[in-house]
């Protein structure tokens, strides 16, 4: 077979054109399969160099793909391993995370966001509203403002706290941040963050782990959201004295008891209750009752707890409490300020009472609140005046006439009222704080009594001046430091001092005011236990306590000589106390007959109108004269 001849003119034209199809048909492929090897059958040299440029290209293009290919693969595996990592750095967080896109204005939630508050796991893009409105009506504002100032460039980031509603209604505190992403116009795209839980850090109480004020807050909120308005109680409950808790031993062991005694008191509390701490170790419950005998049933376990002592370091301590109780009638709506406001004028009007009172708000307390309020002011301006006044009044050794001391006894000076007592100052100072700077405005001027020349031609170098301590005073640590400072400074013997104390004040911490009493007595002032029958005196804190003195209440003296019963009751307290070897002085003896049945007794020191008001020093000189001896029980007779 002779070779044929290689085509010319239109058949040559023909064909070259169906190979060149033919290659075009495999470029296709090749770009859709991925071969990348072309062949031509075609005689044409041309085509032959075009097919093995192209192949050359289409290798080095396949090479270049599948470099990218291995490229883009590891850029996935890194992908996934760090999008891995973030959901467990999330996870460990406890943050979920948010994204909001700003053309569609829709939000995603992560799972873990909508877990965060037991929330069904919505899936697809939501409203941003279905986030802003779970958010507490008072901080959805301050939470689209960082957003939208965020957006706008005004601020860096977000960063932003609030409070959301979970699934079962209760309060939680979320720390919320996030960024946005701008395209290359600055336009932005998307913001994402992050949202934390820090109720723990927010609404928890670090010392006790009870759910704290602000938690307070949102409980109140949501109670008088309620509607109908359903009775309802709100009772604080303080502890006055944990600070003996904490003295002499380690502060983790102390706070290891105070954690014990509330997880006691919060096992006394039905389970729906809370037990929320405030400051200065009060605590919070809202019963659903307005009834007094119902909270009285709900409160006695909690309180049975508190009248055990507490087991620290192998010592006992006991704890006194008062508690205040705030009641809402059925739809009787009040503010969330007010409700505290008079749970507070209650807890305040039970700690001005006795240790372990409880009161219950009333009007009549606003009308109390005010005159204290003035009375502060008063003693804020006698402060500032000069105005406070020490007035004297003896006390007496009947049997000799002989003056054994007097009493110190504070007055303010009024410029409208006058002269005021200090039963309409002496509680308020106590409490606002300020009974300090007026004991000490009264020292200032009680204490040089005991150098006036003019007492001692009267009276003599030996009689003692007597100084009433309020509770805060006598469990201040400096007060032993601030009666020596002044002692010193105006030249007065320590042995010519007595201190006043009461059963209430004592009580209030006792192992506290023992500790200060015991070093009082041994720089040598004399402590005297004041008012003793006026409250619920212990008779077996009268062997204990570190005193010299017992002053028996003038309520104890009071129609004394017309309530036979009540003679008893005065003579076995002056039995008991002379036994005890306390020195006895009666107070408020206002007439004679009064004054022979105690000399019948067998008591001679004596404190009372009979013998002399409290008077100021110049008065006493002029007007005191210095009594009769009073006859003897055995010399009455004669
Ligand atoms: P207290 O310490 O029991 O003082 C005795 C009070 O009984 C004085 O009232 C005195 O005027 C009154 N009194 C004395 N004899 C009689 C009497 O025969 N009949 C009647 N009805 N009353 C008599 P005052 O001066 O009004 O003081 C009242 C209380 O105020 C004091 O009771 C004391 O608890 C407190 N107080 C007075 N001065 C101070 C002070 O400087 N510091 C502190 N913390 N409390 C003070
Ligand atoms: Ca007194
Ligand atoms: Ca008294």
């Amino acid at each position: 077979m002779s070779e044929q001849p290689p085509p010319t003119g239109p058949a040559r034209e023909a064909r070259l054109l169906a190979d060149i199809e033919a290659l075009r048909e495999q470029l296709v492929q090749a770009a859709s399969a991925g071969a990348c090897q072309l062949q031509t059958g075609s005689d044409e040299p041309a085509l032959h160099e075009l097919v093995g440029v192209s192949n050359t290209l289409l290798q080095d293009l396949q090479h270049r793909i599948d470099e990218h290919k291995a490229s883009c693969e590891a850029l996935e595996k890194r992908l996934e391993a760090r999008t891995e990592r973030l959901d467990l750095v999330l996870t460990a967080t406890h943050d979920g995370v948010w994204e909001w896109f700003i053309s569609s204005g829709e939000i995603e939630l992560s799972q873990r966001w909508s877990n965060m508050l037991g929330l069904p796991h919505a899936g697809s893009r939501q409203p941003l509203d279905h986030w802003l409105s779970r958010i507490h009506d008072d901080d959805r504002d301050q939470v689209e403002r960082a957003l939208y100032q965020h957006l706008d460039g005004l601020e860096g980031a977000v960063n932003v706290e609030y409070r959301i509603r979970d699934a079962r209604g209760a309060w939680r505190m979320m720390l919320c941040r996030g960024l946005c992403q701008r395209d290359e116009g600055g336009e932005p795209v998307c913001m994402a963050g992050t949202q934390t839980d820090i109720t723990e850090h927010r609404l928890r109480d670090p010392l006790t782990g009870l759910p704290n004020g602000t938690y307070l807050e949102l409980l109140l909120q949501e109670r008088l959201g309620r509607r109908p308005l359903m009775p309802m109680a709100l009772v604080k409950l303080q502890l006055l004295n944990v600070a003996s808790l904490f003295d002499g031993v380690a502060v983790e062991d102390a706070i290891a008891a105070l954690r014990r005694l509330v997880q006691r008191m919060r096992r006394q509390l039905p389970p729906r209750i809370t037990l929320i701490a405030l400051p200065e170790h009060t605590f919070a419950m809202i019963f659903d009752t307005d009834s007094a005998e119902a909270l009285e049933t709900a409160l006695q376990p909690l309180e049975a707890v508190l009248a055990e002592p507490v087991d620290i370091d192998g010592q006992q301590v006991w704890l006194s409490h008062v508690s205040g109780v705030a009641a809402l009638r059925r739809d009787k709506a009040v503010s969330v300020d007010e409700w505290r406001h008079q749970s507070r004028l209650a807890l305040a009007a039970a700690r001005a009472a006795d240790v372990g009172s409880r009161r219950h708000y009333s009007d009549g307390l606003r009308h109390w609140e005010r005159q204290n309020s003035r009375a502060e002011q008063r003693i804020r301006a006698a402060l500032a005046g000069d105005g406070v006044r020490c007035f004297l009044q003896p006390i007496v050794d009947a049997g000799t006439g002989e003056i054994d001391g007097f009493e110190a006894l504070m007055r303010l000076y009024d410029p409208c009222e006058g002269i005021m007592s200090p039963g309409s100052f002496i509680e308020i100072a106590e409490r606002s704080g300020l009974i300090s700077p007026l004991w000490e405005m009264l020292m200032e001027q009680a204490l040089p009594v005991l150098k006036d020349p003019a007492m001692r031609d009267a009276y003599g170098e030996s009689f003692l001046l007597s100084i009433n301590l309020s509770t805060r005073q006598l469990l201040d640590p400096c007060l032993l430091d601030t009666l020596i400072a002044a002692s010193r400074r105006h030249g007065v013997s320590f042995q010519r001092l007595q201190v006043e104390v009461t059963e209430t004040s004592v009580l209030s911490d006792p192992v506290k005011a023992f500790r200060i009493l015991d070093r009082i007595r041994a720089a040598g002032i004399g402590v005297a236990l004041d008012d003793f029958g006026s409250g619920y005196s212990s008779l077996a804190q009268l062997t204990s306590l570190p005193m010299d003195t017992v002053k028996i209440d003038r309520e104890l003296v009071r129609n004394v000589t017309t309530l036979p019963r009540k003679r008893h009751v005065l003579a076995a307290v002056i039995e008991l106390c002379q036994r005890l070897d306390y020195r006895v002085v009666v107070e408020g003896v206002e007439d004679r007959l009064t004054l022979e049945m105690l000399c019948d007794l067998g008591v001679s020191d004596i404190q009372g109108f009979y013998y002399s008001r409290p008077l100021p020093l110049e008065r006493l000189l002029s007007d005191f004269r210095r009594p009769q001896p009073f006859p003897q029980p055995h010399l009455a007779g004669n």
